[in-house]
């Protein structure tokens, strides 16, 4: 990849970090990769189509430090969970032999799981030494008959982040509008009801999340076209021109293919989360509001209104448990303050959020929910969190898995929000999820016992 197509990448105009100088997205920085290079950004974004030969091009280690990194679920095929890579040894740098093991690497996958497409994400060694990617990619996909796309994403190219948009760029270069979506299926039609098709991007069905809300867009008559890419198939990737309307679920990632369909094939975009009662309802009443179907409106409505008093009653015994509970989030993106939604629902206070990867929009919509006095944490160290904690008096660390052993050590409840978890949260269903686990976590026992003293402190003090 070229410097200038990376500026461009990192100029991404949708991006509210453009607003704040001409320069565009911060570049990376020496270092700035720790917490996961441009091939980890971008295998994360794709990973979870399913159906998907994904081949690492590259040293075992690119592939063996990030294979099946997110909790992210798939309702049919399991190919996306093996990890492939072409495995290069110094021995093929050396007789520059790493294009003919790619070609090898993409007809064995070909051969022996028939995907519906291969995926080939460049690391950096292939690309210190030059292998023409793009190229073999092509050959391959005349010779076996199969679509095989690069992704080119070597790690030192930037952050995770720009991985991100490299593989949205992927998408939209080789995959989306290369068909059109099949007919809505008998099955799916009801009489007088139109049924619309939209895109979800940003969205990665972690823990089979995505599930919770997914019966209420079949119940109202929307039909997911494609998703980028919780639990996506290639062939829905590829006619996500053809929907009404998309909405972005996670603010940074991927928001270049969002923009992209909306200049090229005028698809609008909306900026949404699935989290917590409120942002559930909005999500869908602006689904509603930009199709402009009236019959849909009212039928959103309907919904909404039964949803929400379902969800209410159910919610009532956890709010009892939960009222009052001070929360510390430490999180980034959407969730920065999707999440504290979510927990203002359930009558909790969210004392500080972190905001090291949030847009100015991430933050404006802090501002509005925690107010213009709103704590926000730009330094998400250990130090830094335990010190917050305890100022604030906090009850609970609500946080990513790399934050796990800094709650441990300190003995605090803790809540894993990220990619790694084991539970789903979104939608209504969720909230009643997310309750149940911060009541569990808040309530558990083992909170009084880690917290006497250890047995060889209470002998010394004897
Ligand atoms: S792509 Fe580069 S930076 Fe990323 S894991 Fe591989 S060698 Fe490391």
């Amino acid at each position: 990849m070229q410097a200038k197509q990376i500026a461009e990448l990192l100029n991404e105009p949708a991006c509210t970090h453009n607003t704040k100088s001409k320069s565009g997205c911060a570049r990376p920085k020496p270092g700035a990769t720790a917490g996961g290079c441009s091939f980890d950004g971008a295998q994360i974004a794709l990973l979870p189509i399913a159906d998907v030969a994904h081949i690492v091009h590259g040293p075992i280690a690119c592939a063996g430090s990030s294979w099946d990194n997110r909790g992210t679920r798939s309702s049919g095929p399991t190919l996306y969970k093996i990890g492939m890579t072409t495995d290069l040894t110094e021995q093929d740098v050396i007789m520059g032999r790493g294009e003919k093991r790619l070609f090898h690497a993409i007809k064995q996958a070909i051969d022996s799981q028939s995907p519906a497409a291969v995926f080939v994400y460049n690391t950096c060694v292939p690309a210190l030494t030059g292998d023409d990617v793009e190229s073999i990619c092509k050959a391959a996909a005349e010779r076996w008959g199969t679509p095989v796309v690069p992704v080119d994403c070597a790690g030192f190219y930037g952050t995770k982040n720009l991985g991100n948009r490299i593989a949205g760029e992927s998408m939209f270069k080789f995959v989306i509008g290369t068909r059109e979506p099949d007919p809505v299926p008998p099955e799916a039609q009801r009489p007088g009801i139109n049924v619309h098709d939209v895109n979800l991007i940003g969205e990665y069905n972690i823990a089979g999340e995505f599930w919770h809300v997914l019966p209420l867009f079949d119940e109202l008559g929307l039909r997911v076209l494609g998703s980028l890419s919780g639990d996506a198939r290639f062939h829905e990737v590829q006619t996500m021109h053809r929907a009404e309307v998309s909405m972005v679920v996670c603010a940074k990632a991927l928001l270049n293919v969002a923009r992209k369909l909306e200049t090229q094939y005028k698809v609008p975009f909306f900026e949404g989360s699935f989290y917590g009662v409120t942002d559930t309802s909005h999500a869908f009443r602006e689904f509603a509001r930009i199709i402009g179907d009236e019959s849909l409106t009212a039928r959103t409505e309907a919904m909404i209104v039964r949803e929400e008093a379902k969800i209410d009653a159910a919610l009532e015994p956890w709010r009892q448990r939960l009222k009052g509970k001070r929360v510390l989030l430490n999180t980034g993106g959407v969730k920065s303050w999707s999440v504290v939604s979510a927990l203002q629902d359930l009558g909790m206070i969210v004392v500080a959020t972190g905001t090291s990867k949030s847009t100015e929009e991430d933050k404006a919509r802090i501002r509005e929910l925690m107010g213009e006095d709103a704590k926000m944490l730009s330094d998400g160290s250990p130090k830094a969190l335990l010190g917050v904690f305890k100022e604030y008096n906090a009850d609970i660390l609500i946080a990513g898995g790399r934050n796990m052993y800094v709650a441990l050590k300190a003995r605090i409840p803790f809540l894993d929000i990220n990619q790694e978890r084991e539970f789903g949260y979104e939608g209504y269903t969720g909230m009643l999820e997310l309750a149940r686990q911060l009541a569990l976590t808040l309530q558990s026992p083992v909170w009084e016992s880690v917290r006497k003293p250890a047995p060889w402190q209470q002998a010394r003090s004897i």
